[in-house]
C-alpha cells in the first residue's frame, strides 16, 4: 500500500463533489468521478490500473499524478468473540486504532477522527496522549477501506461493516470538514452505501457543530453525557464548563427537529464510573433530566486503563441504575463488553503510548494474549 507524498494527489481524499470538480477541471464528466468512487470505496483497490472502465490515457494521467494512499496496517489482532482491532500508521508515523466488533448479521466498525484528542475526558484514555492532529478524509475513510479489504477474503465468515460509528480517538466535531466528508462517502451508494441510522456521530457536545451539523449531514447522532448534572459533568468531560447540559440537550434537539425522519432519536452515552455516577440518586436525576427527551439510553461498562482512578460498575449495581431509567420511562440498553482479550473497547482505543516505539511494544505484548 503506499503512502502518500507530498507532490501526490491522494484520490482517498476526495469526497464525490470534490471528484467531481478534480474531474471538471480536466475535461471530464460527472460519471468520471462516481466510477473512480466505485473502484475506490466499493472494490478497494489499491492501483490505479485496475480501474478498467478508465480510458488507459486517463489511467495512464492519474497515475503520473495521484496515489491511492490509505493508512497502513501495523497489526491487527482477532478475538474470541470475533472483534478484530487494528493498528494503522498514518504517513507521518503517527498511529489510530480502529475496531470491528460483530454482532450476528450485522458489523460495526468505531473509527477515530484525530490523533489524540484536546479535550480531556478524565476517564479517557485517549485523552492521556494529547492532541496531536486532525485526520485527513483520507484517514477517517481509510480506515473503513482497510477494515473492508481485511474483512473480506472470508465471505463465509460473514463480517460485513453495516453500521459505522465515529467513536473512536478525537472528538468528531473538532475535525467537522474532513468528519463530514468521509462521513458523506460512508453515506453515498457509489461508495459504502450505509443507511444514514447506520452511521453514528458521536459528540461530547460541541454546540456550534450540533447547529450546523443537520445542514450538511443527516445522521444518527450520540452525545457522551457520563453526568446527570453540570457539577459532575464539569469534572468529568471539562467541555461542558463552555456548553453545560442544557445547552447540548437544546442543540441536539434542534438538531432533531431539522431532520427529515421525525422518529429519529438521540443515543445517550453513559459510562458508568463505580461511586462516580453511578449511585440510585444520580439514576433518578438522569431520568428526569431525560425522561421527555427523545432519546434512548446506552449504559456503558467502564474499561480501566493504566494509571486511571477510576473504576467499573458492579454487575448488581448497573442493572439497578438502569431498572430505575427504565422505570422512570428511559429506553435504556447496557453495552456489552466486547473484545476484553485484546482491550479493544473504544474507550480504550490508543492513547495509552503516545510515541511510536512505545506504542508497538505495547502491541506486541497484547498479541501475546490472543
Ligand atoms: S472521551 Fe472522546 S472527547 Fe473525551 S477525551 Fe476521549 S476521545 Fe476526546
Amino acid at each position: 500500500m503506499t503512502q502518500s507524498t507530498q507532490e501526490s494527489i491522494n484520490l482517498l481524499n476526495f469526497s464525490r463533489e470534490k471528484l467531481i470538480a478534480f474531474f471538471a477541471e480536466r475535461g471530464e464528466k460527472v460519471f468520471r468521478a462516481n466510477q473512480v468512487i466505485k473502484w475506490l470505496h466499493q472494490h478497494c483497490v489499491e492501483d490505479i490500473a485496475q480501474m478498467t472502465n478508465l480510458s488507459k490515457a486517463l489511467r495512464q494521467e492519474l497515475a503520473d499524478n495521484c496515489v491511492i494512499a490509505a493508512p497502513e496496517i501495523v497489526h491487527e489482532q482477532a478475538s474470541n468473540d470475533g472483534t478484530y482491532k487494528w493498528l494503522l500508521r498514518l504517513h507521518d508515523g503517527n498511529c489510530i486504532e480502529t475496531v470491528f466488533i460483530p454482532e450476528g448479521t450485522r458489523g460495526t466498525l468505531c473509527v477515530s477522527s484525530q490523533v489524540g484528542c484536546a479535550l480531556d475526558c478524565t476517564f479517557c484514555s485517549t485523552a492521556r496522549q494529547g492532541f496531536s492532529r486532525n485526520l485527513t478524509v483520507a484517514e477517517i475513510i481509510g480506515q473503513l477501506w482497510v477494515a473492508k479489504r481485511s474483512l473480506q477474503p472470508d465471505p463465509k465468515a460473514n463480517r460485513v461493516i453495516s453500521n459505522v460509528v465515529m467513536m473512536g480517538m478525537g472528538e468528531p466535531m473538532l475535525n467537522f470538514e474532513n468528519v463530514i466528508d468521509a462521513m458523506q462517502l460512508m453515506l453515498d451508494d457509489n461508495a459504502y452505501g450505509l443507511s444514514k441510522r447506520r452511521v453514528t456521530l458521536s459528540t461530547s457536545g460541541v454546540v456550534p457543530a450540533i447547529n450546523r451539523l443537520a445542514d450538511r449531514l443527516q445522521v444518527a447522532l450520540a452525545l457522551s453525557l457520563h453526568a446527570p448534572n453540570d457539577a459532575l459533568r464539569d469534572q468529568l468531560v471539562p467541555l461542558n464548563k463552555k456548553y453545560p447540559i442544557k445547552m447540548v440537550l437544546s442543540a441536539c434537539q434542534n438538531y432533531l427537529d431539522k431532520l427529515e425522519s421525525v422518529r429519529e432519536k438521540i443515543t445517550i452515552e453513559y459510562v458508568l464510573l463505580a461511586g462516580v455516577n453511578d449511585s440510585d440518586e444520580q439514576a433518578h436525576e438522569l431520568g428526569n433530566l431525560l425522561k421527555d427527551f427523545p432519546c434512548k439510553i446506552n449504559l456503558i461498562p467502564f474499561n480501566p486503563f493504566p494509571s486511571t482512578r477510576y473504576q467499573t460498575s458492579s454487575n448488581n449495581r448497573s442493572h439497578r441504575f438502569q431498572a430505575i431509567l427504565i422505570d422512570k420511562g428511559c429506553v435504556t440498553t447496557r453495552r456489552k463488553t466486547r473484545g476484553e482479550d485484546i482491550d479493544a473497547a473504544c474507550g480504550q482505543l490508543a492513547g495509552k503510548f503516545k510515541d511510536r516505539s512505545r506504542r508497538e511494544i505495547h502491541f506486541s505484548r497484547l498479541e501475546t494474549k490472543v
